[in-house]
């Protein structure tokens, strides 16, 4: 019967093909007239079938925030910094001979084996060679990685940490700082680094974190980018570090290490590399400028008058975003996969209730505003601190 299907189909298949040849002029030996050429039977609208609706599930940075301990997995980066999972996690100890983790009721100090290695090789070099007095570690990732209820959108499979570009204290902070203590942002305007409080031990410890072959990129605000170009000379002769920090937004009390993959990781996806371009000229720094300045006046005008539209809601990354992986991340430690509408742990709660790390970008002044309303500019010649604040 199915032999015989087939040969119909194949006759069936071959008169179309033929009829069509004769179609194209002067494809065949014999004239086709108008009346002859077989018209084409109408077409059936073809219905699409209607996928099944997934089953309903919370947003993935509830269910991986609500998971608080690793996964007994071999310890690997999933998927992209903003869209992956971390498994075999491992937390860098609260409290090192260089370093002290900020912020423990996050439960974000976990990391790769590699993140963690970099972690106390940089806190004890610098302190050995360039006479930083140890790390303040803001947040890794969380135990199984993965999108977090707040904060950020990458740190996701254990490869990124933001470290404080405020030096520990000889001592060790007491609980109550780790949680309380606040990093001073960097900046004396919304445009402009402060020199008093950004120093060249700044600039020698953001060089030490750029020289392993093993960090992808670092992110500082661009502001603190362009101090940075200034003032490399100032630290030594070599300019190449500077290519592998990137300017970008809010990073002005902290800086944040991005390791590449490490080799032979199934699965960790690499970004494009940097360039080699130091960053310093070419106009990059100016179209921040110009960003920076729109964003700064609309903060300022958010204070007098704020407008009703608000900048777009973060895109929730859904589980089936992932990669197909990060299901077995989250199960694998024993973990329910979190059902809908149930209220979050209490951990997961306390994460996000968290006091934010860092001072707030400062404000413009009205001065400075109208300054930069007219086209002006800002910086040293300006208040260094807006009397409103
Ligand atoms: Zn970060």
């Amino acid at each position: 019967m199915r032999r015989l299907i087939l040969s119909l189909t194949l006759v069936v298949f071959c008169t179309g093909v033929a009829a069509e040849q004769f179609g194209v002029p002067g494809g065949g030996s014999r004239p086709v007239t108008a009346k002859s050429t077989p018209k084409p039977a109408p077409k059936k609208p073809v219905k699409k079938k209607k996928k099944k609706p997934a089953p309903k599930q919370p947003p993935a940075r509830e269910m991986f925030g609500s998971v608080d301990t690793p996964s007994p997995l071999e310890a690997r980066a999933i998927g992209s910094y903003s869209k992956g999972c971390l498994a075999g996690g491992v937390s860098l100890p609260v409290n090192g001979p260089d370093w002290q983790v900020m912020r423990l009721s996050r439960n974000r100090n976990w990391g790769s084996p590699q993140l963690i290695d970099f972690l106390e090789r940089l806190s004890s070099d610098a302190r050995a060679q360039d006479g930083w007095p140890g790390l303040l570690v803001g947040d890794l990732s969380q135990p199984c990685g993965g999108p977090m209820l707040t904060g950020h959108t990458s740190h996701q499979v254990g490869l990124d940490a933001d470290i404080w570009l405020t030096a520990m204290p000889d001592r060790t902070l007491t609980p109550e700082e780790w949680e309380e203590m606040i990093a001073v942002t960097m900046l004396k305007d919304p445009l402009t680094v402060d020199t008093t409080i950004f120093t060249d031990a700044h600039v020698k410890l953001i060089r030490r974190a750029a020289s392993y072959p093993q960090v992808a990129r670092i992110f500082v605000h661009p502001a603190i980018k362009r101090s940075l170009c200034k003032r490399a000379a100032s630290v030594g002769k070599d300019r190449a570090w500077l290519g592998k920090v990137r300017p970008w937004w809010n990073h002005h009390y902290h800086f944040h290490v991005r390791l590449a993959c490490p080799s032979g990781m199934d699965g960790c996806k690499n970004q494009n590399p940097v360039t080699g371009d130091s960053g310093c000229s070419g106009g990059e720094l100016d179209n921040w400028d110009s960003m920076l300045r729109k964003s700064a006046i609309w903060t300022a005008q958010q204070q007098i008058k704020p407008e009703t539209k608000k900048p777009g809601k973060k895109k929730n990354v859904r589980f089936r975003d992932l990669p197909a992986d990060c299901k077995t991340v989250l199960t694998s430690g024993g973990h329910e996969p979190l059902a809908l509408d149930v209220e979050l742990p209490e951990a997961a709660l306390l994460a996000a209730a968290s006091k934010e790390a860092g001072q707030p970008i400062p404000l413009l002044s009205q001065a400075q505003l109208q300054t930069l309303l007219g086209g002006g500019r800002i910086g040293m010649s300006m208040p260094d601190r807006n009397p409103i604040r």
